[in-house]
Order: C-alpha cells, then structure tokens, then sequence
C-alpha cells in the first residue's frame, strides 16, 4: 500500500514529488506517456524564474528529476490504464493493480491535432507538434507551422534555424501569443505570416509524404495549396484524463475540476498542472499546483489518520 501515487513527470508531478518526498511520503511516481512532460519538447525556456539567462527545457526537467530523488522519491515507468476510487485508492499500471491512500494527478495535457482526413497516418511523414524533435530534419526546405499562439511562434522561430522559410498559417490576422513572442515571430524575416487561413487538406507525394498543404481563406472561403516539406501543428493540447473520465469531474472540454484547492470531487484524490488547468498553463504554475497538491495530500492523509 503506497501512501501516495503521483501520475506523471512534468513540472507538476516532480515539484509534486519533491514535496511528498520531504514530507516523508515516499511516493511513487509514475513517468507516464511522455516523461517528462512537454517541457521536454521546448528548447529555451526563458520565464521560469530564477533563470535569467533562461534554462533549457529537458535540463529544467532533469534538474527537477534529481532533486526529487535526492529526497526519496520512487520512480516507475508505466501508464495508470484504469482507476478505481475507494479506500485504498486502486490504479492499475501496465496490467498490475496497485493500491494507494492519496493519488495526485499530474498527467498533463497533449497537443491537439486539427482531425482532418489522413491526419494520424501522417504524423512522422511530414507531420508532427514537436519543431524540437522534428525541425533538424527538415533544413533548407520550406515548413509550415498552423497556430497562432505562444507555441506556434517559438516553433516558428526555432525552425527558422533549419528551414528555408517557414510559413505561420493562422485562422485569424492578430496572432493569440503574448506580445513578445508574436513580435519576435514577426519580426523574423524567415517567417511569414498566412493570415485568416486554415488548412483543409494536407497534400503528400506518392511516397505518401507532405509536399504541402491545401488552405481555405476563412474570409472568403477561397482554397490555395501551399508547397511544404513539413506541417508543425501547434493548435493547443487536450488533458490527460483517458483512466479517470466519468470518475473524477472534467468540465466541458475534459480538464479535471478542483474543488477546494487542488481536490477533486473523490475524497484523497487531488489535481496538478495542465491536466487541471486551461488558464494559465505555464511550467511555474504548474509546478506552483504540483506544491499546493503535495500539501493538500499531506494534510488530508493527516486528517484521515
Ligand atoms: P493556445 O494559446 O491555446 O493557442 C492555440 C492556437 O491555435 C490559437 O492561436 C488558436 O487560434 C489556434 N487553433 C486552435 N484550434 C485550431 C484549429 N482547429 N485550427 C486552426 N487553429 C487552431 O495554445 P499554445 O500556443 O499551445 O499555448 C498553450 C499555453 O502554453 C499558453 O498559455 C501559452 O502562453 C503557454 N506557452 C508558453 C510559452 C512560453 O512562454 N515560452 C511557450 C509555449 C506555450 P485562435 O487564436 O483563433 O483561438
């Protein structure tokens, strides 16, 4: 029996982990899907306090990965595949049920896909969400990326270091993205904006890869193709929540609802980062939930002694 499982590696569960750690907890961490989480897929990450001449991503995450061992926290590689609430809490990881007290859920979020026809048998043919996995293949050709919000302009800009040109395809004229990454976007003269567009169809050649992509002007409805070698698709994310949906509360679009701090509606069960969170989304809040779920675990587990 665990006192405390924590799901997922991000900067939630890990600041998570290292809280429950100190709090003499001993939890177990599950890595989840993607370990690390999505900052494992950024490069610079320059608004994380304490890094004024910013941090790389994967080193952020590392650097988190340590300190929570450092303090005791047990790691296991695996996906929590079905839940069952109660007393003890019951998660089943890879086929084995394990039992807990308190569980914090700290799966996050994934990048969203626009669902046009073919799309998924795509994905690694000339199309992908990750400029940091992907972009170093893609040199001296041209590459779209569809988006217009802080990601769309930070893989835009990163591609720009490989790619010929890089396409911005935005459904509306006036980027989402704060202020400083949209003018740092625009003001690449690699990048070129393609306003109150979307793509309606992607193109491939007859190995089956992009050569390009169909656009609809949705102004005028009027369609034009557009020749590129890769789609970068940064549309937003969807929460983690495939184990808990119809047992913990989502709200209407699937993120898990807090209740009083980071509780859910299940007694001892408790939510963290961007699987809880549509608003903010940012490594330090997330890792500011990943603390505030640690404290509320460790009180309620107090209280239920
Ligand atoms: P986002 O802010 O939700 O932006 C998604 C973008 O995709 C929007 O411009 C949206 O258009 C567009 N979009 C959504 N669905 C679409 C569809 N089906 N077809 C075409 N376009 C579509 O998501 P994000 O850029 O991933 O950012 C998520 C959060 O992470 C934000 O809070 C952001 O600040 C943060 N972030 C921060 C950094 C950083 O500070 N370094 C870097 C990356 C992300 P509309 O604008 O028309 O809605």
């Amino acid at each position: 029996m665990e006192n405390v499982i924590i799901v997922g590696t991000g900067c939630a569960g890990l600041t998570a982990a290292i809280y429950t750690a100190r709090a003499n907890l001993n939890p177990l961490v599950l890595e989840g899907r993607m370990p690390g989480g999505q900052l494992t897929t950024t490069t610079a990450v320059e608004n994380f306090p304490g890094f004024p001449d910013g941090v790389d991503g994967p080193d952020l995450i590392q650097r988190m990965h340590q300190q929570a061992e450092k303090f005791g926290s047990r790691f296991r590689y695996g996906v929590v595949e079905e839940f069952q609430p109660g007393s003890p809490h019951r998660v089943k990881v890879d086929g084995e049920w394990v039992e807990t007290k308190a569980l914090i859920v700290a799966s996050g979020a994934s990048p969203r896909y626009t669902g046009l026809e073919g799309e998924s048998a795509l994905i690694g043919h000339g199309l992908t969400s990750c400029a940091t996995c992907d972009g170093a293949f893609y040199r001296n050709v041209p590459v779209c990326v569809v988006g217009g919000g802080d990601s769309a302009c930070e893989e835009a800009g990163f591609l720009t270091r490989f790619a010929s040109k890089v396409y911005l395809i935005h459904r509306r004229d006036e980027l989402r993205a704060s202020k400083i990454m949209a003018g740092r976007a625009l003001a690449n003269p690699k990048i070129e904006p393609v306003w109150n567009s979307v793509v309606s169809a992607y193109l491939t050649d007859d190995a089956g890869e992009v050569r390009g992509v169909r656009l609809r002007d949705t102004k005028t409805g009027a369609e034009s193709e557009l020749e590129v070698k890769c789609v970068f698709v940064a549309i937003g994310h969807e929460p983690n929540t495939a184990a808990f949906r119809g047992i913990l509360g989502t709200d209407e679009n699937g993120y898990l609802v807090q209740t009083a701090g980071t509780a859910t509606n299940i007694p001892g069960v408790f939510a963290a980062g961007d699987v809880a969170d549509h608003v903010y989304r940012q490594a330090i809040t997330a890792a500011g939930q990943g603390c505030a779920a640690a404290i509320d675990a460790e009180r309620w587990l107090a209280s239920a002694e």
